[in-house]
């Protein structure tokens, strides 16, 4: 018999080495991530078995044992699941061939926080590495399903392990003739897990949700005594809502996530009437680290009466709820279908629909009865639920409930826009916004002040997303959405009031014809020609000279700076300089071009100042240097 050796690939050795010190704070973990394995191990052969019976023929009865020897110091985890091969035994227990594992360790590295870190191992799996916590030596005998060879597998968890053919005696190890049998030879701290007392309360506490039995003990096969499982071993999300504890609902999320955080909000319901399932979904607390990686697992499982499908069926939730996590176990799908029939299924997009209605409905719920809560959860996956705005405008409105956004109404707080909307002033009619990459750029932005002085609120739109789901959803309860970087904003209703209830204040005055800054006017006009669309009095200045804004036909500024870049986009109409006349170096300028003073360098830097203001670069760097230079210049000597 050949025993080969082989050494673990670089990301499990480094995986082991973080397993070894930063697990090291519960150790029960290891058993929990066996008995989760095997349990997958039985999921997929029940679901095999559906198209090939031959391979469950000897024993249908699937089952999970734990068993000790105190003598030989073992720990022994056996599953009549559907085993593994000699090559996947290698591939499994030996590299990692999931992709992403780069940028695993490096968020590994960058995370100080150890409860984070096992966060981020657990969300990764790696599972069945964290039996070296508590063992010296690890062995694993393993037949797949159908095979007829045995293998044995056996490390020491430090460089590397060997492979070879099972012996007579090993593979009577396996009760059915088929699954996994894994003996752990415990360390000398660890001799708390050969106590049966000890691995009863582990089982009770992490595994009670399998839906396997799990027994305790050796097996006594001609026992006439009915041998009794450890945990309940029905299904979790089949039960009543009554009978689920919290913590067995956690213990449920962190063996479907392979996690260590608890659910942020967990969603328990059975959907009757024309299509039926149970569904038993959680939202995380923390943001999965591959969240943004398409090719991600291991997001909703899907169940047919209670046999697993399959952890990656496309289309049972929508990609805008891709964080969510849990289960979903149809009673109208065929146990018989493929995974290529999953897809275009009408029973799942019933229950896509179903979910997000559901989903969206405990997240506005949420919203109203744990608001601390929701603001984690719409920090983390915020960005990720506006997707759907644009991808699914049928749950439009569920989602214009949920969505959040700062604004100028107070700081740091956010806001939904039905608050919004019953703070908007009389005649206001539109719900403004502004839109830019960084926020403290977007609270100083010139543009606000006239809103800020009438009182009228301003959203912030931060998110990348925003600018794409502005293109298709036009309104939010009739209420248009308008950028205030666009033109054709008349602020003057809103002056009007005003004036009723103050006419000794001077407002009303400014605003008529002023020929000086006519003239101002019109000189801008003809330097920055090749610039600029047009100059404007402003109505939404109060404090600046300067601000651009977007032709009134045009896009808003973010979004033609987006597109320029993508797409080099050039907009057909140029840009608006709106000028403040109520300012005194504004009205100064105008002064001296009543005077037919030249003001044209001083044109240059108003527009240059606009740029720099909204965080864009200028585009003739030495000439706006130079401009400065003189004005200093002449500033200094006055
Ligand atoms: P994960 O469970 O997240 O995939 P693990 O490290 O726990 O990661 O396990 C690695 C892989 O080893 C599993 O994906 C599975 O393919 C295989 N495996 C582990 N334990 C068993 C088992 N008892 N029976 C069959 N395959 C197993
Ligand atoms: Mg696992």
């Amino acid at each position: 018999m050949t025993t080969e050796t082989l050494t673990f690939n670089a990301d499990v050795s480094r995986l082991l080495d973080i397993v070894a010190h930063a697990l090291y704070s519960n150790r029960d973990v290891f058993l929990r991530e066996l008995i989760s394995n095997a349990a997958d191990a039985c999921d997929r052969l029940r679901y095999e078995a559906l198209g090939n019976s031959d391979l469950i023929k000897k024993d249908s009865d699937f089952r999970i044992r734990v068993s000790k020897d105190t003598g030989f110091r073992t720990l022994t985890v056996a599953d009549n699941g559907i085993g593994m091969n000699h090559d996947e035994l290698v591939e499994n227990l030996g590299t990692i061939a999931k992709s992403g594992t780069a940028a695993l360790m490096e968020q590994m590295g960058s995370t100080k926080n150890d409860k984070d870190k096992l966060s981020l191992i657990g969300q990764f799996g790696v599972g069945f590495y964290a039996c070296f916590m508590v063992s010296t030596k690890v062995e694993v005998i393993s037949c797949k399903a159908g095979d007829k060879q045995t293998w044995h597998w056996e490390s020491d968890g430090k460089t590397g392990f060997t492979v070879r053919e099972a012996t007579k005696d090993e593979t009577k190890k396996l009760e059915s003739g088929r699954g996994t049998v894994i003996t752990l030879h415990i360390d000398d701290d660890s001799s708390e897990f050969l106590i049966d007392d000890k691995l009863k309360e582990i089982i009770q506490t992490y595994s009670d949700h399998i839906d396997f039995p799990i027994f305790l003990g050796k097996s006594e096969k001609d026992g006439e005594d009915e041998e009794k499982p450890v945990n309940k071993a029905s299904a979790l999300w089949m039960r009543s809502k009554n009978d689920v504890t919290t913590e067995q609902y956690e213990e449920f999320y962190r063996h479907i996530t392979h996690g260590f955080d608890e659910p942020q909000m967990t969603s328990h319901w059975k959907a009757e009437g024309k299509i039926e399932y149970s569904a038993l979904l959680f939202v995380p607390t923390m943001r999965p680290w591959d969240l943004y990686d398409p090719t991600r697992r291991h997001a909703v499982r899907l169940y047919v009466k209670r046999v697993f499908i399959a952890d990656d069926c496309e289309g049972l939730v929508y990609p805008w709820l891709r964080f969510m996590r849990g289960v979903i176990d149809s009673e109208d799908l065929p146990l018989n279908i493929s995974r290529e029939m999953l897809q275009h299924n009408p029973v799942i997009n019933k229950i896509r629909s179903g979910v997000a209605k559901r989903i969206l409905s405990d997240l506005d719920k949420l919203a109203k009865n744990d608001p601390p809560a929701f603001v984690t959860f719409w920090g983390q996956f915020g960005a990720v639920l506006k997707e759907g705005l644009y991808d699914a405008p049928e749950h439009r409105e569920g989602l214009l409930k949920v969505v959040r956004f700062h604004s100028t109404h107070k700081d740091d707080e956010l806001t939904s826009l039905a608050d919004y909307i019953a703070r908007m002033k009389e005649k206001q009619d539109t719900i403004y916004y502004i839109s830019g990459e960084n926020m403290d750029t977007l609270k100083n932005s010139p543009q606000l002040e006239g809103f800020k002085s009438r009182g009228l609120e301003v959203l912030f739109f931060t998110d990348t997303i925003d600018d794409f789901w502005l293109q298709t959803v036009m309104d939010c309860d009739g209420k248009p959405f308008k950028s205030i970087t666009k033109g054709g904003i008349d602020l003057s209703v809103f002056d009007d009031t005003e004036q009723n209830s103050d006419t000794k204040d001077g407002k009303a005055k400014q605003k008529k014809k002023d020929p000086q800054l006519d003239a101002l006017i019109t000189l801008i006009q003809e330097t920055l020609e090749e610039e600029i669309g047009e100059v404007r009095l402003s109505a939404r200045l109060t404090d600046s000279p300067v601000c651009l804004v977007a032709a009134d036909d045009e896009l808003d500024l973010r979004m033609e700076r987006v597109l320029r870049i993508h797409q080099k986009y050039e907009p057909k109409t140029k840009r608006v300089l709106e000028i403040n006349g109520t300012h005194p170096l504004i009205q100064r300028l105008a002064a001296m071009a009543a005077e037919k003073t030249d003001c044209s360098d001083a044109a240059h830097l108003l527009l240059d100042q606009a740029r720099i203001i909204q965080g864009e670069p200028v585009p003739d760097p030495s000439a706006f240097a130079r401009r400065m230079a003189q004005f200093m210049e002449r500033g200094l000597a006055a």
